[in-house]
């Protein structure tokens, strides 16, 4: 289907088309469709042109609490936690596989809701389908049984799914951190209630409905859509969850952990960052401003673990910010379903005024502007577009304190290792950084040296299912994601003894 948004063809796939005609769509609980009990619905709409994509179900409080009796019911009464680990394990491949068939549809949707560029977008499902494919292949290789030798006792531990497991994601990467939530839980036999952000429900609703096509039980994957307030505060209360995991900011994760906490339900928390980059004069310094503008232009640099403070080399500063700036200029900001495109818009009017915001604040409180931002206007799009921006000096500014989540970055120059290191390190964040040097040994070093739960050398945003992924200080806690760890977080542990 050829449709048309001021002269580009957006070529909008008829299967997407189809699934947005479905409107008003419903959450997907038990298996079935599930409205609202008061009829309640919101709005989803394509950040790139304003358009409305669908109404969405507005779960209320006692209907979460329902889809969480559901889960519960599934977990006790149905098949999947009975499931021996490889039959399980062949119903999340059989899944992978079908979103793999569909990886254009749901990477479409993806871009369209949440403003993604398309190749992106199926990046993010390619993602998506490799992570299930991870844990459904290791937990058939968990030893769930093992034997203790301990003196004068025959004793053994055995691993168990916990229940039902609740999930709150962001509007970031709605269907990745689907994948890295969900599959573990799912593959050690856990049910689960996913509330996805009100900005991005469509890509988890749409996939909510393929797993019943491929034979998942009814009540193991359950999707609530609703306000963070309303679901998300009713799922992260609900004392029926026996896992929670929040994806998010920090100021409403602390609210979920606060509500976990008053329940005793243990909490994983995936939180914002301000990760740095430590530029030494070694490098090749064309290559890798070419990766950190990559970086932050990425999904419009609403990236969480983004290199957002560039410490530089004092050597070579200059000669770094111009061939950063040039490049910069160089982007092309455009609708997210054009080819052309190489940024799209950011999420929402508000994410935005955010944006531009802090680089009035940044500089009000003294930031020298290297490189402009501000909004940007798309011939015919009455999106939310921003431009790239560089600000830079005293890493005591709010625009190098805080996270925007925009494609702004924060230059600071330093003049030795260990300089570089105390600037890195000062922040309450603790996410993701990186350390670019032709030196080995010495990127290596400081990336050891540095406070977060992630280092990269020569390189930024590097996932790999098998590598933990996790946040220390105001970036998380909980054990992160991404690991083998991570699947035994989904299962409890129970010992068994007999005094010999
Ligand atoms: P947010 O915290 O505003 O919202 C996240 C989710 O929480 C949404 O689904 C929202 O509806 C829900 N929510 C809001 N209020 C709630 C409440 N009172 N109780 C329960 N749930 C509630 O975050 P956002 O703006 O959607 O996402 C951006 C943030 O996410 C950034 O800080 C970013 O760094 C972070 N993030 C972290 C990771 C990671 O892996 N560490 C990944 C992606 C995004």
């Amino acid at each position: 289907m050829k449709t048309m948004i001021a002269n580009v063809d957006t070529g909008l796939l008829p299967e997407v088309q189809a699934f947005l005609d479905g409107s008003p769509l419903a959450s997907f609980v038990g298996g079935e469709n599930v409205e609202s009990s008061d009829g309640s619905t919101f709005a989803t709409y394509d950040p790139g042109s304003m358009n409305k994509l669908a109404d969405v179900a507005e779960l209320q409080a006692a209907d979460v609490a329902r889809a969480v009796d559901v889960a519960d019911e599934a977990f006790r009464t149905g098949p999947w936690a009975k499931l021996p680990p490889n039959e399980r394990s062949a119903l999340l491949h059989r899944l992978a596989d079908e979103v793999e068939k569909r990886l254009p549809i749901i990477a479409q949707i993806e871009a369209l809701d949440a403003g993604k560029i398309e190749a992106q977008a199926q990046g993010d499902v390619q993602n998506f389908i490799a992570t299930m494919r991870y844990y459904a292949d290791l937990a058939q290789h968990v030893n769930r049984r093992t034997t203790l030798a301990v003196k004068g006792h025959e004793a053994w531990t055995v691993r168990h799914p916990w229940g039902p497991c609740g999930f709150i994601f962001p509007w970031n990467f709605p269907l990745l951190l689907v994948g890295w939530g969900i599959s573990p839980a799912l593959a050690a036999g856990n049910t689960v209630v996913i509330k996805p952000a009100e900005d991005t429900p469509l890509s988890t609703l749409y996939l909510a409905r393929l797993a019943k096509e491929v034979g998942i039980p009814d009540g193991v994957i359950n999707v609530v859509t609703g306000t963070g307030p309303g679901a998300g505060a009713a799922l992260s209360s609900n004392p029926n969850i026996k896992r929670m995991s929040f994806t998010g900011s920090p100021e409403v994760g602390r609210l979920v952990a606060e509500s976990c906490g008053r329940n005793l339900v243990p909490v994983k928390l995936e939180l914002g960052g301000k990760g740095a980059a430590v530029v030494f004069e070694d490098v090749d310094i064309a290559q890798t401003a070419e990766r950190l503008v990559g970086a932050i232009t990425f999904h419009t640099g609403q990236v969480c673990c983004d290199a957002t403070r560039w410490l530089v080399h004092k050597n070579i500063y200059d000669r770094f910010v111009s061939e950063c700036v040039n490049r910069l200029k160089a982007v092309r900001i455009g609708y997210q379903l054009n080819d052309a495109s190489q940024m799209g818009p950011v999420v929402s009017q508000k994410q935005r005024e955010r944006v531009l915001g802090y680089l009035e604040r940044g500089q009000s409180e003294g930031a020298e502007c290297l490189l402009e931002g501000g909004a940007a206007s798309v011939d015919g799009f009455s999106g939310h577009y921003v431009k790239p921006a560089l600000l830079a000096g005293s890493l005591d500014n709010v625009a190098a304190r805080e996270e925007i989540f925009g494609p702004v970055a924060y230059l600071a120059p330093f003049s030795s290792e260990d300089e570089a290191i105390e600037l890195t390190n000062r922040t309450d964040y603790g996410l993701a950084n990186s350390v670019w040097s032709s030196d080995l040994g010495r990127a290596a070093r400081v990336a050891e040296a540095l406070c977060a739960g992630n280092s990269w050398i020569n390189a930024h945003n590097v996932f790999a299912q098998g590598v933990p992924y996790a946040g220390i200080n105001k970036s998380g806690m909980g054990g992160g994601v991404l690991s083998v760890e991570t699947l035994f977080d989904y299962y409890r542990s129970l010992s068994v003894v007999r005094p010999l």
